[in-house]
C-alpha cells in the first residue's frame, strides 16, 4: 500500500506543496537519520518540479528550494522518496529509506553551474536545521548526493558552501589542509601505508570503500567524492597530502571500526 500524497507540510518554512506520486513506504524499521543535499541539474525549477512528479520519471524528493529561497514540499517526510538511487553510507544501502532529500535548484555542471544565491543558501540552511532538529540527525550524516553515490553523482558539487552551512549549524566541517600544487598524490597501484590509512579513514567516516587494497581507480572515485565535500579547492581524485591531512582531521568523527592512525 502506498502512502498518501502529501496533504500538509511537515515544516512551517514550506511555501508551497507540489505533491509527487513517486513515493512508497519507508522500509520497516527505517526512519530519517540522513539528510541528502542535491542540485536538480535542470535549467529551471518548473522543469525540476515536473520531472520530480512525473510517474514515468520515477524520481522524487521531499523538498525543492528554488533560487529565491522558496521552499516547496513534494513528499511527506514519513514517506520514502526516490532521490538517492543506488547509494551507500556507513553500511546503509537503502539510503532512500533512511533519508530526507532536498533538491536545490541549480542547472548543474552540464549547464554552466552558476553560484548558489545567498537567499537560496539561507533557505537551505533554515530548512535543514528544522529537519535535523525534528529528526535528531547527526551532523556527520548531512551529506552530498556525491558522498553516497561516488562516481555516479557529483551534486551539489564543489561550489556548494559546506563551510558556511556548518557555521549556520548544518553538517560537519573541518578546515581543509592547504593544497600543494606540486603534490600530485600517490601513483595508481601504490601500496604505501598511507593508502591503507586513507581507506580506513574514508570507510570509517561512512564512504563505501574497501578498507584494504592499493590506490586504484575505484578509490580515486571515492577520494574525489570526499574532495567535492571537504577539500573543494582541487577535486581531482588524487590522494595528496592535503587530502590525507583533511581526512585525518575528520578522524575523531569516524566510527570505532575506522582504522584511525
Ligand atoms: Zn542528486
Amino acid at each position: 500500500m502506498s502512502p498518501d500524497l502529501i496533504a500538509r507540510p511537515d515544516s512551517l518554512l514550506v511555501a508551497d506543496l507540489y505533491p509527487s506520486p513517486n513515493i512508497e513506504p519507508r522500509r520497516p524499521g527505517h526512519k530519517p537519520s540522513i539528510l541528502i543535499l542535491h542540485y536538480t541539474g535542470l535549467p529551471t525549477v518548473e522543469r525540476a518540479l515536473d520531472v520530480l512528479s512525473r510517474p514515468d520519471c520515477k524520481v522524487s524528493c521531499h523538498y525543492v528550494v528554488d533560487e529565491a529561497g522558496r521552499i516547496i514540499q513534494m513528499v511527506a517526510e514519513e514517506a520514502r522518496a526516490w532521490h538517492a538511487g543506488v547509494s551507500s553510507w556507513a553500511g546503509e544501502t537503502d539510503v532512500n529509506s533512511a533519508s530526507i532529500g532536498i533538491e536545490i535548484q541549480n542547472p548543474g555542471h552540464m549547464l554552466g553551474y552558476p553560484d548558489f544565491p545567498p537567499a537560496q543558501m539561507r533557505a537551505v540552511a533554515a530548512l535543514a536545521r528544522d529537519i535535523i532538529r525534528r529528526h535528531g540527525i547527526a551532523s556527520e550524516r548531512v551529506l552530498a548526493h556525491s558522498d553516497v553515490a561516488p562516481g555516479r553523482k557529483i551534486d551539489p558539487g564543489e561550489k556548494f558552501d559546506w563551510a558556511w552551512l556548518a557555521r549556520e549549524g548544518v553538517g560537519h566541517w573541518v578546515a581543509p589542509a592547504p593544497i600543494d600544487d606540486e603534490d600530485t598524490g600517490v601513483p595508481l597501484g601504490c601500496h604505501e601505508p598511507k593508502v591503507g590509512q586513507a581507506r580506513g579513514l574514508l570507510a570509517g567516516y561512512g564512504y563505501k570503500v574497501d578498507p584494504d587494497g592499493a590506490f586504484d581507480l575505484e578509490m580515486q572515485i571515492v577520494v574525489r567524492a570526499f574532495q567535492l565535500h571537504f577539500r573543494q579547492g582541487r577535486c581531482d581524485g588524487a590522494l595528496d597530502r592535503s587530502t590525507l591531512d583533511t581526512l585525518s582531521r575528520l578522524a575523531p568523527h569516524c566510527r570505532k571500526d575506522g582504522a584511525i592512525a
